[in-house]
């Protein structure tokens, strides 16, 4: 299908990111896929009917437009299959309930996206799994929370809004040995700085929303897995009736193309704000696995390539005047928006709620303000952030 798998396979992230998914000459050479919108499928005779003996049968089965976006996650992630979601909360929510049943247990990392520790407090223990939160720093120690009927490790890493880092090889291992699927949130790497599967994940899960998008218009999400779980998964993406959008798949895969220049923007502005911050009075430390100062920072070097554009500080503060400060800090920001959701070209701060941990506590140093750094230039945004510290200053 794809022009030239052997030549592509030995290719650079942005020679394949220019080149995965549809094939031009599939669709007359035109370079992008056809955006289809269908739910009926006709079929040519009764036999193909019955024998459903043509690539496409139904819209919420699969569609040219759907197909490129998943070979390219196929291509990016080492996949055997991808299936596209409507958000990338539904890329955790799918997954979890295609491998688990009432009367199982799942070991969620503790620094998880807090929309998914919703999902499991809530609707996964009402359908009847136990859920336990696990230390992001564990590593092979998880082994000693698996139960006998432990059925799924959720990792995240960096972790959202704090980064520890995870192991990610050691608990694999670990929950392979009893047979346990192992799922990861790869949001913040993209396949370009991290594969979940070449270090022992079974399925790798994306909020497309993030840097896929990459301009804060989409919401989609993708969950690629490894064959021995894919047909589970398919399944149930199929029995769900889940399918991606055909508009929103052609914008994710056209964002694809240039994510490997933007992320390696995001990348280079990104370090150089965080490490001025490090040098900064208001500043108590910076959460950022790609600083030696940080304490997951050697397993960062030893299995990322890259670091991408979202990371926290902490604003020096009481626990009286934390509040007061973090708003001070947010409020003089111009550049900055205040906002949801990252991976966009425009930067973006808040204050990290982190009240639903139940192991990773809050640190009481001061204010946790997490920061995307989008397109912009470092010196403007320098200038937003020391005018956000003159605020706080001002109190
Ligand atoms: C944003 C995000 C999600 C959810 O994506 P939505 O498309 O906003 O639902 C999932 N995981 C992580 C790590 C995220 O940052």
């Amino acid at each position: 299908m794809k022009k030239n798998d052997t030549l592509l396979d030995s290719a650079g992230p942005n020679t394949r990111l220019a080149h995965v998914g549809n094939d031009p000459h599939a669709y007359h050479g035109f370079v992008n896929p056809p955006v289809v919108h269908a739910s009926t499928v006709l079929f040519p005779n009764a036999e193909a009917m019955e024998k459903r003996s043509q690539p496409y049968t139904y819209g919420t089965r699969a569609t040219p437009t759907t197909d490129a976006l998943c070979a390219a996650f196929d291509d990016l992630e080492g996949s055997a299959g991808t299936i596209l979601v409507p958000s990338g909360l539904a890329a955790i929510s799918v997954p979890f309930l295609a491998y688990l049943s009432a009367g199982d247990h799942a070991l969620i990392v503790d620094s998880v996206y807090t929309p998914c520790r919703n999902f499991c407090n809530t609707m996964l223990t009402r359908l009847g799994v136990e859920v336990e939160y696990y230390d992001p720093e564990i590593g092979a120690g998880i082994e000693a929370l698996i139960r006998p009927n432990t059925k799924l490790v959720h990792t995240e890493a960096p972790g959202s809004n704090t980064f520890e880092m995870q192991d990610i090889r050691a608990i694999a291992d670990a929950a392979h040995k009893h047979d346990i699927v192992v799922t990861m949130d790869n949001t913040w790497a993209t396949p370009l700085y991290f594969r979940p599967l070449d270090f022992g994940v079974d399925v790798s899960i994306h909020a497309t929303t993030k840097y896929p998008s990459g301009h804060s218009d989409i919401v989609m999400g993708s969950v690629s897995a490894n064959a021995k779980h894919w047909p589970k998964l398919e399944e149930a993406r199929i029995t769900l009736g889940i399918c991606g959008a055909p508009d929103d798949a052609y914008q994710i895969l056209r964002g694809l193309r240039t994510m490997g220049i933007r992320l390696d923007h995001h990348q280079k502005s990104t370090f150089e704000i965080a490490r001025w911050l490090e040098t900064r009075d208001e500043v108590s430390r910076v959460l950022h696995p790609g600083l030696p100062s940080f304490p997951g920072h050697e397993i960062w070097k030893r299995d990322f390539k890259g670091a991408s554009g979202i990371f926290s500080f902490i604003l020096k503060a009481d626990a009286e005047n934390m509040k007061a400060r973090a708003h001070a800090f947010l409020d003089a920001l111009t550049f900055f928006g205040l906002g949801y959701s990252w991976g966009g070209y425009e930067s973006l701060a808040l204050q990290v709620n982190l009240s639903d941990r139940t192991i990773c506590k809050a640190p009481t140093d001061g204010a946790v303000i997490r920061l995307q750094i989008g397109l912009e230039d470092v010196a403007d945004l320098k200038k937003d952030i020391e005018a956000g510290f003159a605020a706080v200053a001002a109190l």
